[in-house]
């Protein structure tokens, strides 16, 4: 079974810190041919809607589009049944009427933007939510039955402390939701928070505190019943994010929309990045995978889950004995940042924090 990723792209402001790929809400006229466009991208896929069994609208922020386009969207995914259907949204523009749409449509795991509790530090991020605003979409979609709830959270943000952490997670845990991505911040070039940090506006914050806040992050969830299944992934029991998974698992799936990219049958596909070139010729280019690049990504991207990865599986793949393709597995297994148990090799507690060192090895 494969996923499917939708890319939308619109957003009613730009967020201080972000180098996805979206552009602003355009006119009606501009966002009526994105969607003709991505739709037609979506039936050149036609025959692999019966193997589709997640799906994941993200962005951007696809619920900065109107009620109508979600329909017109909605409607041209109804030939797919999935097992899971997600949906990334921002809390400031959710109505109550798009999680009766949601519902109506069969969406059922639903992701907030909601990165932190603090209103002065969203301030400083330019996120335009406020907490009330996340405590009633949340309470608006579990009304609807939509209980598979995400929020996007983020630490180390310039202003935040240990302290202010604890009391995020205090505040994220008491609206009972079962999935908490927690990521770090990373100051990307190109973004307006990085043009602010070269004029001296702020200072970072450094790698020790960033580690002490992620340490203190995975103590606290995982205490709170949390399963930290991933690098930057806590969930309930049988909350994981199917369609995530399909990207940690190396499996395959169709990326369409804006920038969007995909895997399917050993081939990426990587479609244009800019709106206006999007709209004449959604794909950018299309790359077959070597049997090496293939190893690489499945033991990068395998190694974020904290169960890590089959080793018998792997090396039955891909035909190798991985330890005598990459002997520094024995080196880091001496700095004890990555470990063998029952068959799977996965980071340690300590690899868990220099994951990027340890993926070196690999490249
Ligand atoms: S809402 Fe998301 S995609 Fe849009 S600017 Fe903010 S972080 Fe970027």
């Amino acid at each position: 079974m494969i996923g499917l990723y939708i890319h939308i792209p619109f957003c009613k402001s730009i967020c201080h810190y972000c180098d996805f790929v979206k552009v602003g809400v355009k006119k009606e006229s501009e966002r009526e041919k994105y969607l003709d466009t991505l739709i037609n991208e979506l039936n050149s896929y036609h025959n692999y809607f019966d193997q589709i069994d997640t799906i994941y609208i993200g962005g951007g922020t696809p619920n900065a589009m109107t009620d109508n386009e979600l329909i017109k969207l909605f409607e041209a995914l109804k030939p797919i049944k999935p097992i899971e259907f997600s949906i990334e949204i921002n809390p400031e523009s959710y109505t109550h009427n798009q999680g009766e749409i949601f519902k109506q449509y069969g969406v059922n795991r639903v992701s907030i933007g909601a990165q932190t509790s603090d209103e002065k530090i969203l301030k400083f991020l330019n996120r335009k939510h406020n907490n009330d605003e996340v405590i009633n979409t949340i309470s608006s979609l579990k009304q609807l039955g939509i209980n598979n709830i995400n929020l996007d959270l983020i630490f180390a943000i310039p202003g935040q402390t240990l302290k202010s952490i604890n009391k995020d997670i205090k505040f994220f845990i008491n609206l009972d939701i079962p999935h908490l991505s927690y990521y770090n911040l990373i100051l990307e070039e190109n973004t307006y928070l990085y043009y602010l940090y070269n004029r001296g506006r702020f200072s970072e914050v450094d790698d020790e505190k960033s580690r002490q806040m992620y340490a203190n992050v995975i103590d606290k969830l995982t205490k709170l019943g949390y399963n930290h299944y991933e690098i930057s992934n806590f969930s309930k029991q049988g909350y994981e994010s199917l369609h995530n998974l399909k990207y940690w698992e190396n499996k395959d799936y169709i990326g369409i929309g804006l920038g969007a990219h995909g895997l399917l049958n050993g081939i990426r596909t990587y479609n244009e990045r800019s709106f206006n070139k999007y709209l004449k010729n959604t794909l950018y280019e299309k790359v077959e995978l070597s049997i090496e690049d293939r190893i690489t990504e499945e033991l990068i991207m395998g190694l974020r889950l904290t169960k890590g990865i089959n080793l018998s599986e792997v090396n039955l793949k891909y035909n190798i004995n991985l330890h005598e393709k990459f002997p520094k597995i024995k080196e880091m297994k001496e700095l004890k940042l990555i470990a063998e148990e029952d068959g799977y090799l996965k980071l340690t507690k300590e690899g868990i924090f220099l994951g990027n060192q340890v993926f070196q090895i690999f490249v």
